[in-house]
């Protein structure tokens, strides 16, 4: 063996501390105090492989700016919240949100392999967060029986691919019996961040209830598709789930027409279709990761008719308060009284002819 390799040994554990992260060599800005401030507010954890993708002399890397404590946090806005989409206003029993007639979210585990710093739900999510077991989760579940109008159920937390695919197994015959629920939607990050999980064992605990599954899958930069990555997607596509993905729009990680465009097609390539493309949420202390909406809207615009149509996700914003996603735009069409005006994708309008009168 080489000596002097200038490779690093394979990390195994995460990194979960300020102090773990300085002694791995990531430099993190800011005085000591304020890192060790946020440290006791926010809980951090880079798992091995997002830290061997982390660019130590680019103080601008944006891997390290999704994961890496960053003493802005600590400035909290006027109007940022620690519930900012409202989840609580629609919490009917512990562990459920149902805003949305037809489709309920189940918060099985408060616990993720990664702690992003722009987390909308970073207040509840920690490595001590408990998962909904025991009385709690027959409540869960006996409010999703009782509901017949609904129809999916989205599989969320934190991150639910961290249970054990034991636990996957009990949730999926707990929701194999209600028949009127027909899709179990999961939302996840662990396929990019710590692929390894996705085991077949898993794979298949997810398959194991006979109902249609979706997993959603997050990720925010093209860098995250590591070939480990890749397999995992690989592993739960062959097994007949459908992917979808949700991406946060982030100044500093992903605000730039080129970096969007690879992820996107990322996505694509790996059989994950793209679904949403989220204007980050006001949580606190993540000002520093929020572009304005019409930045949001010239990005999007640079995707439209320069990618596939496969490669399109839907802007979508949280409505503070609990009012639910409402998609920002672009908007293609000009409407006025004499008819309308249709946008290319040059920023061109083409007139359209009003429909005829009846
Ligand atoms: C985001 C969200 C959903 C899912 O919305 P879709 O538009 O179906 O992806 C469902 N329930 C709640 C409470 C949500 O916040
Ligand atoms: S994985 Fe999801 S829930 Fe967990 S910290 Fe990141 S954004 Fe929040």
């Amino acid at each position: 063996m080489n000596e002097m390799s200038p490779i690093r040994p394979v990390r195994r554990q995460s990194l979960r501390s300020v102090a773990e992260l300085a002694a791995a060599g990531f430099a993190m800005p800011g005085p000591a105090e304020a890192l060790a401030a946020l440290e006791r507010r926010y809980a951090v954890a880079v798992t091995p492989i997002m830290a061997s993708l982390i660019d130590r002399s680019d103080s601008k890397d944006p891997i390290a700016a999704q994961f890496l404590p960053d003493p802005r946090e600590l400035d909290v806005l006027p109007g940022e919240s620690a519930d900012p989409i409202g989840d609580e206003a629609h919490a009917p029993v512990e562990g459920i949100v149902h805003r949305y007639p037809d489709r309920a979210l189940i918060k099985i585990i408060h616990a993720c392999p990664v702690y992003c710093r722009f987390c909308f739900r970073r207040e509840m999510v920690g490595p001590g967060g408990k998962a909904l077991t025991g009385a709690a989760f027959d409540r869960a579940i006996a409010y999703l029986a009782s509901r017949p109008e609904i129809w999916e159920v989205i599989v969320t937390g934190g991150d639910p691919f961290m249970l054990p695919p034991r636990k996957v197994d009990e949730l999926m015959a707990a929701l194999a019996a209600i028949g009127h629920v027909k899709i179990v939607r999961w939302h996840t990050r662990v396929p990019m961040v710590d692929p390894g999980r996705v085991t077949p064992a898993f794979v298949a605990a997810l398959r194991s209830g006979g109902k249609a599954v979706y997993v959603g899958i997050h990720a925010n930069h093209p860098r995250e598709f590591t070939h480990e990555a890749r397999a995992a997607l690989e592993r739960l596509a062959d097994a007949g789930i459908a992917l979808v993905s949700q991406s946060v729009l982030l100044r500093g990680v992903n605000d730039d027409p080129a970096v969007l465009a690879a992820l996107m097609r990322a996505f694509v390539e790996n059989r994950v279709r793209p679904y949403y493309l989220h204007h980050p949420d006001l949580a606190p202390g993540t000002s520093h990761f929020r572009l304005s909406i019409a930045e949001g809207q010239a990005l999007m615009r640079k995707l439209r008719g320069h990618l596939s149509g496969l490669a399109q996700p839907t802007y979508v914003l949280d409505i503070p308060g609990g009012h639910g996603k409402a998609p920002i735009g672009p908007v293609y069409l000009d409407d006025d009284a004499d008819g309308a005006a249709i946008v290319d994708r040059d920023g061109r309008r083409h007139p359209y002819p009003p429909a005829p009168r009846r």
